[in-house]
Order: C-alpha cells, then structure tokens, then sequence
C-alpha cells in the first residue's frame, strides 16, 4: 500500500521505516534540501559541522535505541560516564557531579543525589526526596494529572524549598524545553525524573559520533529505500486536497521551482510536519474538527544554538555541561565528545541558548557577544592574559518556532496519530506519546504512525468470516 508522508525529520523517517517493515511503500517528501528537520546540520565553507540543536541521547530512550538497533549503528552511539555536571556560578571554573554508581535503580538516583553536596543541602535533599514519593509511585496517570501546574507551583505545593528550583531545576527546565520552571508544566520535569530514576541507565547520555543527516538519518533512508520506499527532498507539502466526504484525495507538492506543482496520490496520508507548520495547511473544511483546531494550544518555542570554535582548549570533559548561567541552557565542548569533531588542539563549544524570547530577533553578533560575556564566567583563566583563548568563529542557529512549548494544560491539545480523517495519519514529537517533545518522541510518534495504518488498512471486512 502507497503512504505519502511530508517531512523527513525523525517522525516522518521513523514512520515510513515501520512501514516498510510491514510490506508498504512509504514515499517521504521533504520540503528542505536537507534530512532531519530538527535534527539537520550543515557544512561550513572549511568543511566543519554546524548544528539545528545540540542533541543528547538518553538511556531511558527504548525506541530510539531499538532503532539503532535495527539498523545496525548502535555503535555510532559514544555512551559518557552516568553523571550530571552542573557549572557552579559561585565559584567560576569550578563544576559540581551527580555520578550515578553502577548498582540498581532507584538506588543508583538516590545515590548520586545525596552523594551531591555542593548544591543542595541535607535538608533540601530530604525535603525533595519526600516531595517526589508520590510521582515515583502513582505512575503515568499521576503525570498527566499535574499538567494543570507550572513546575515552580508544584515544588511549592509539596513544601520543597525554592532554592532547589535554583540549583538544579532551572537548568534542567531550559534544558527539557528551552523555557524557565515558572513557565514549564510539572508533567515535563515529573517525567523525566520520573524515567531517570526509575531505570538504571535512564541518565545515562550520549552523543551520536557525527552529524545527525548523515549518521541516523541517511541510514534510516537507505533502510527505507532498499525495501521499495522513497525520500524525496526539495519537496514541499503545499496543499490538501479533499474528497467530498472530507477524506484526503491526494497532496500538492512544489519543486524547486515553486510554479511546477504536481499531486501526488496515495492510499494513506501522513504529516510529519511540525505542528507550527502543519497548522497552516490544515484545510477549511477540518477546521472546526476538535483534534485540528485544538493544535492552536501547541505553539512551538524559540531557541538558539551557537557554535564556538576556539583556538586553544578550554576544557577536558567528555560530557554534557550544563551551564547554569541566565542565557545558556547546556553546552558541550564537541571536539572531545564527538568522534567526527575531534580536535585534540583547539575546542568548539556547542551551546544552547535558552530561554530565545528576547533574543530570537537579535542579531548573530549581538548574541555571540552575550554568550562570550557568559563564557567568561564559566572559564575565568582563559579569557584573559598574554596566552589567552580566542575565537576563530561562529555560527547561529535560530530556530523561532521549535519543539511544542510545554506550559501547563498543552498535554489535551496534543492529537493521537489516527486523525478522525479516515485516511490521514499524524506523526511529529508533538502528537500524543509518553515521551514529550524528544527525539525517542519522534520516533515513537513515527513508530505509532505506522502502526495505525498498518491497523486501519488491515482490518477484515465484517462479512468476511
Ligand atoms: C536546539 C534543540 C536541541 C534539542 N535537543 C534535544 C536533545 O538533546 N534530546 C532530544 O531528545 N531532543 C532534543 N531536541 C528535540 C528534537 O530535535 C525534536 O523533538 C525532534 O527532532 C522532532 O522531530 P520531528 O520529526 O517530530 O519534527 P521535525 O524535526 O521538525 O521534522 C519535521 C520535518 O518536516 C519538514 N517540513 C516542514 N514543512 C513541510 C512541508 N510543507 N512539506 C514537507 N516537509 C515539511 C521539515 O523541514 C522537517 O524536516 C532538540 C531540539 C532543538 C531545536
């Protein structure tokens, strides 16, 4: 069966991959010169990698780790020590660990937590520890119930000091969703906490050995093409086009040259387009179908990723960093945690910039000034002297409308894969899945994308026995 499917980021890869592997014939259609939507990444003039995001994968990533597998690139994945490394802006230069030792969860979390005693106290370590009983027993349902509070509300609703929320949490809610822990829904931190501690490897991080198009995505393309089904780039969803009954009659793609369209016919239609995007195209008559027109709560949030490249090091960690400074979320330096980055002379810092609000509009030297000002801090010896560090360059990267903003109440807006279209599917990070905005949601949506038609379009007739 022919599924046309917009958008080759991960969701609209991950789908047509499990159908292929049901026996379909998935054709992916990209609107950009480039695979991975948020995932993309491109060459500079000297040949050097620069980024959409600076992207971490997690233990607690069963999906995405099954993918690796399945494509056999598992080793692709360059696994860091199991620990959080938090800068300490009271004493510049200087970090603080979470190391998880290598025995059973819950034990291991709450190990490294009262292990940690640079950024909480005891008191506050018992406070917390107390606070998230209840979200480590009562399960998904749980979850999904605090979507009604910001994670600021939450924290005060169980008596836990707000110190706390300055120490760890801040960092760890502009790094989940680019936004600070007044704005971000409760469900965002519970479950990520929630997986983190619950699973041994839940924390455990890695990056991927090179850039995202050419080491997961060209793979999954290859895998898709080698069993009948096509990718095609420069391609763009322009139009849907509608039977009477509102079913989806075929899509209207444009080429390079936006004056040669052409339709494209399939038996099932899928959008993995972001929903900002998808918004935009919905057609007039699904407009007042409650799972489209709740897409207006789902607004994606600004961010920015700057890459540094320096002519000296700037540090020795092989890790995620996360940075606690007002304008950064995390960073990491990629010539030492990425195989195709390596440079055993000279750093490039990637680092996100977050929250983007204020920033999105300003120019790339405006913002390369504020995050060198913010480097300072966190590397006080080097930026200053005869020997001092300087930078070669840079790029920015602005994504205005990137993953969903996840503020409280977004979990009801979010629709499952099988749209009430009898022929038109979902997939994207955005539509319903446990995994919130993430890559492993991407894929999951993709995977259940798949799985809905496969179940649709398997069903036996009632009259036949
Ligand atoms: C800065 C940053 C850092 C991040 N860090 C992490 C991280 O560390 N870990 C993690 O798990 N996740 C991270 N994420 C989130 C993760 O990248 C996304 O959740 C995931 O990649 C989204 O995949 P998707 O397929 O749902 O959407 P997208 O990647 O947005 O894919 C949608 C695709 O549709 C295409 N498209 C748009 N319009 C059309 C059209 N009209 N016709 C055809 N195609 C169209 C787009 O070009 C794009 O390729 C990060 C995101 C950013 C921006």
């Amino acid at each position: 069966m022919r599924v046309v499917i917009a958008g080759a980021g991960l969701a609209g890869l991950s789908c047509a991959k499990y159908l292929v592997d049901k026996g379909h014939i998935p054709i992916v259609l990209e609107a950009r010169d480039v695979l991975g939507g948020k995932i993309a990444a491109w060459k500079d003039e000297d040949g050097d990698w620069y980024e959409t995001g600076l992207h971490i994968f997690f233990g607690a990533y069963p999906n995405m780790l099954q993918l690796f597998k399945e494509l056999d690139i598992e080793d692709r994945l360059q696994w860091k020590s199991h620990s959080m490394i938090f800068n300490q802006p009271s004493e510049p230069g200087t970090y603080s660990r979470f190391d998880f030792p290598d025995i059973p969860a819950p034990a291991n979390g709450v190990s490294a937590i009262l292990s940690n005693n640079d950024m909480l106290s005891w008191n506050e370590k018992i406070l917390f520890g107390l606070g998230l009983v209840p979200a480590m027993l009562r399960g998904q349902k749980y979850l999904d119930k605090c979507d009604t509070k910001s994670w600021t509300d939450w924290l005060k609703e169980h008596n836990i000091p707000e110190r706390v929320n300055d120490e760890v949490f801040i960092a760890m809610s502009k790094a989940l969703n680019f936004i600070g822990p007044d704005e971000i829904s409760s469900t965002v931190l519970l479950t990520a906490l929630n997986r983190f501690l619950q699973e041994k490897n839940g924390s455990k991080m890695a990056f991927l050995d090179g850039a995202p198009p050419e080491r997961l995505c060209q793979p999954m393309v290859d895998y898709i093409t080698a069993r009948g089904g096509e990718v095609h780039l420069n391609s763009p969803l322009r139009q849907i086009n509608l039977n009477e009954d509102s079913t989806v009659k075929s899509f209207t793609i444009a080429s390079l040259n936006e004056n040669e369209k052409k339709e494209i016919t399939a038996e099932a239609y899928v959008s993995a387009m972001p929903v900002d995007l998808f918004k935009l195209i919905i057609p007039n008559q699904w407009k007042g179908i409650d799972a489209f027109s709740k897409l207006d709560g789902l607004n994606g949030v600004p961010v920015i990723n700057i890459h540094l490249w320096f002519d000296k090091k700037l540090t020795d960690i092989d890790h995620l960093l996360f940075s606690r400074s007002p304008l950064l979320s995390v960073y990491a330096d990629m010539s030492i945690t990425c195989k195709e980055y390596e440079d055993p002379n000279r750093s490039m810092l990637e680092l996100v910039f977050a929250p983007a609000k204020d920033w999105i509009n300003r120019s790339d030297q405006d913002i390369v000034d504020a995050t060198m000002e913010e480097l300072k801090k966190l590397f006080p010896t080097h930026f200053m002297g005869d020997d001092k560090t300087n930078l070669r360059k840079y790029k920015v990267v602005k994504t205005p409308r990137s993953v969903y903003k996840a503020v409280p109440g977004c979990q009801e807006f979010r629709p499952s894969q099988k749209s009430p279209i009898k022929n038109f599917f979902l997939a994207g990070d955005y539509t319903m899945q446990k995994y919130l905005a993430s890559m492993e949601g991407a894929v999951l949506s993709g995977k259940l994308c798949a799985e809905s038609i496969n179940k649709e379009y398997s069903k036996i007739p009632e009259n036949v026995s």
